[in-house]
């Protein structure tokens, strides 16, 4: 009889259930100090940090790889324009959707008041940089040094310059497009290839979170956490399938379906730029979208839509000015929304970033600095596992208008998006990519 494989979210989802075990046994027996130094601080720590690095590796060669490949496709460069308005447009409306949802649950259900968090060190606040700034630099004065420090949007503005260039360059730009193309295929051949070991980087990145979360200081702020959670899980079931069904009448369970693995992904690794490539890998192999879309709209989502972080932000500053017992106007709640919009715009996707910016929001609506400063710490504090949290809302947002932008432009392939076991082989690293001629 012939042996069924596990599909890899299923390995990733078994990983995950186990490393939540085995961190929370050892949690239960009191953390034993062989226990912290050599698993928890030991080989847990050490195969987890490979594991985000691995992923972290593929980012800055897959964008680019895959955008100037997506670039040099266009038949038009006005084309462009277009899909990055409606991309734009459409990550605008729903983080404006999460915050506003999680400013009205913060009014509604009060998480600060009552709460007693414990007196924790005051965190130093990081102001965030003027929007000139951001603007100015999405220009690269040294793309080499862009990508070197891994700054997305000067990155992503590059790839798409050099792939319209390509496109305009007649014969010299179409042996360059070929040449970029099969490299764009095997730097997915090396996403499968770090995809194989996932399992193993899950349950130990997971292992490690559950033996060294704080159990006590979660159960104070329960109430703040449990709004949050919500919040994030009314976001992803009600607002991204409402939208998927009124832009594109596509069955949201099969989106779900398709982007389960960067789902977990993202969860494990609690950065929306880490999973990048199984972003990519999920919506391109896995759903249907054309890589001149996917390539384009999932990295640009990946630093400026984060909807998950905008329900943290939005129920933090509730909660924050509510402990202090500061009494928010509606014009400061609505000063919190749009900022959280901007904020959220000039932010890499990377662990725990979310509370840097709400730093800077929260000065804006002109709470002292000492406050924001012990309320961050508070926040702070039960933040892991919120962050892994909404680092998937932010995930599933980001694929949610990439798959709609693509069905509005024609570049949703609806046979693989019907087909259940598409991408599937691929994932797994047992089909070979097509080639091109
Ligand atoms: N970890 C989040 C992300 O990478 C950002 C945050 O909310 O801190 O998407």
């Amino acid at each position: 009889m012939k042996k069924r494989k596990l599909s890899l979210s299923m390995q990733i989802f078994i990983a995950m259930l186990a490393g939540a075990a085995i961190g929370a046994g050892i949690q239960l027996l009191g953390n034993p100090e062989w226990a912290t130094a050599n698993l928890v601080n030991g080989l847990f720590h050490v195969v987890g940090q490979i594991f985000v690095r691995l992923l972290k590796m593929l980012v800055v060669p897959l964008v680019f790889v895959s955008l100037v490949t997506g670039a040099s496709a266009l038949s038009n460069p006005s084309e462009l324009g277009r899909v990055g308005g409606k991309a734009v447009g459409l990550y605008l409306m729903t983080t404006a959707v999460a915050v506003t949802l999680a400013v009205t649950a913060a009014v509604l259900f009060k998480p600060g008041v009552g709460a007693q968090p414990e007196e924790l060190q005051s965190q130093t606040l990081i102001e965030q940089p003027p929007v000139s700034e951001v603007v100015i630099n999405m220009i690269p004065d040294n793309p080499v040094a862009s990508m070197a420090d891994g700054k997305m949007l000067p990155i992503i503005f590059f790839s798409i310059l050099l792939g319209v260039a390509i496109t305009m360059s007649g014969g010299a730009g179409r042996n360059i497009r070929q040449f970029f193309e099969n490299l764009n295929e095997v730097i997915m051949k090396l996403v499968t290839i770090v995809m194989k070991v996932a399992p193993i980087g899950v349950f130990a990145l997971i292992a490690k979170m559950a033996a060294t979360s704080d159990m006590a200081a979660i159960a104070k702020v329960g109430k703040y956490m449990l709004l949050v959670f919500s919040m994030l899980i009314l976001h992803a079931v009600v607002v991204y399938p409402t939208l998927l069904t009124v832009f594109t009448k596509l069955n949201p369970l099969i989106f779900f379906y398709k982007m389960r693995a960067a789902m977990l992904f993202a969860f494990s690794v609690s950065s929306s730029n880490a999973t990048i490539p199984v972003t990519l890998e999920s919506v391109e192999k896995r759903v249907g979208v054309g890589n001149k879309i996917a390539s384009f709209i999932v990295p640009l989502g990946a630093t400026v839509n984060m909807d998950g972080t905008a329900i943290m932000q939005g129920i933090a500053a509730g909660f924050i000015a509510q402990y202090f017992g500061i009494d928010l106007s509606i014009g400061q709640y609505i000063t919190i929304i749009l900022m959280v919009i901007m904020a959220s715009i000039g932010t890499a996707g990377v662990p725990s970033v979310g509370l840097i910016m709400l730093a800077g929001v929260l000065l804006q609506i002109g709470m002292p600095e000492a406050q924001i400063g012990q309320g961050i710490a508070i926040v702070f504090a039960v933040d892991r596992i919120l962050d892994m949290t909404r680092t998937v809302v932010n995930i599933t947002g980001d694929a949610t208008v990439t798959t709609i932008v693509a069905k509005s432009e024609g570049e949703l392939n609806l046979e693989t998006y019907n087909d259940r076991t598409a991408g599937l082989a691929y994932e797994r690293g047992e089909a070979l990519p097509q080639t091109a001629d």
